[in-house]
């Protein structure tokens, strides 16, 4: 089995309402796309995303430098593959352009559609060729809780997700320019859904480590389930300090790009729980190697998610120590077997492939040519 074409797109997703987090205004999606077709008729589908811009890069790396070294290339030896692609001609992504952002996140989206291709030779979904742990898997809501929600609404929402929706965890913002603010949020949710529903916090790295000391006591008066990018990403003893001084968990993973920082976070104990996500390490095979290395250290893997859900859920339900899939509502219409929870439980896919493939129609309803 060879790959003999290379295609990739790039789609522009608006979303239905503009929200904010600590850090951005969002009001699309970027989901750059890569498909690999080999001389036997299969495809293996590969994505991105991005909700600042910039989302156009990794196809543009994949266009430019990466096509030409696949093809022709037999895909069952992905993981010699994905170790040539880091080290490409004379450029050494891995050390220089790579191991952290868009060259990781094109070498993600090849490792990807590498797995789709294997599971749809097998004739089986991903979280079966991976060996099934979990019958289904536990949701978490994040779209009750932007910051750009006034305090009434995200009191609504809250409500509205648990007692209706039937989710047992949800996720707030926090990292406003007044923490006093986010203190008044917390409570107001806590005390609207009462002490049994899991209640995740998310600072989007925003604050220092003297900010997030001070009100990260604060916050542990209402049992947070934890505390996510409290402060900068590459400040492992800040975390470590931060920890050691407040009872929520620490929740770290969406801005890391490689398995050596997570491995360092956890040697260092500044992490109670890794959110790695495929699409932001070298893709499946890293998650995999990280999840591996988290479960020999009795550390769990709650991925972080947002929109990609058919992957991830598949993921955590292959791993012993994986749990909580985070649901957003966007590109519902983008994923050929897209995924909502029922009752606050996602259902596992039963398509063949790895959960990457894209709807034709989507293709065509939301690329944008030379973006
Ligand atoms: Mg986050």
């Amino acid at each position: 089995m060879q790959i003999r074409s290379v295609q990739t797109y790039f789609l522009k997703i608006p979303l239905d309402r503009t929200i904010r987090d600590s850090l951005f205004e969002v009001s699309y999606i970027g989901l750059p796309v890569v498909k690999l077709t080999t001389d036997d008729g299969l495809e293996g589908w590969g994505f991105n995303w991005n909700t600042a811009g910039g989302a156009e890069f990794p196809k543009e790396m994949i266009d430019r430098y990466m096509a030409k070294t696949l093809i022709g290339k037999d895909p069952m030896g992905r993981k010699r593959i994905v170790h040539e692609l880091f080290f490409i001609e004379t450029f050494g992504w891995d050390f220089r352009l790579g191991r952290n952002g868009l060259a990781v996140m094109a070498v993600s989206m090849i490792d990807m559609a590498l797995w789709d291709i294997l599971c749809k030779r097998a004739n089986l979904p991903l979280w079966k060729v991976l060996g099934g742990y979990h019958d289904r898997v536990e949701a978490y809501n994040t779209h009750g809780g932007w910051l750009s929600w006034t305090i009434e609404e995200l009191v609504s929402n809250s409500k509205s997700l648990v007692f209706e929706e039937g989710y047992s965890a949800i996720k707030l913002k926090v990292g406003s320019p007044n923490p006093l603010d986010d203190y008044e949020r917390l409570k107001a949710v806590r005390a609207a859904v009462g002490n049994s529903v899991k209640v995740m916090i998310d600072a989007n790295t925003k604050w220092d480590l003297e900010t997030a000391l001070r009100w990260g006591r604060r916050f542990d008066d209402f049992n947070p389930f934890w505390f996510e990018e409290p402060i900068n990403p590459l400040d492992i003893s800040g975390h470590a300090t931060l920890r050691s001084k407040i009872s929520t968990p620490i929740a770290i993973g969406e801005s890391i790009h490689n398995k050596f920082t997570f491995r360092d976070y956890v040697f260092q104990k500044a992490a109670d729980i890794l959110q790695v996500d495929a699409t932001k390490v070298a893709g499946i095979t890293e998650w995999l190697e990280i999840a591996n290395f988290a479960a020999a250290s009795n550390v769990n893997v709650y991925p972080h998610t947002n929109i990609q859900q058919p992957l991830h859920v598949q993921l955590v339900a292959s791993s012993t120590n994986a749990s909580v899939v985070e649901h957003v509502p966007w590109l519902l219409d983008v994923w050929k077997e897209p995924l909502e929870p029922k009752k606050g439980f996602f259902e596992l896919p039963k398509q063949t492939g790895a959960g990457t493939e894209i709807r034709q129609e989507a293709i065509e309803k939301y690329e944008v040519k030379n973006a």
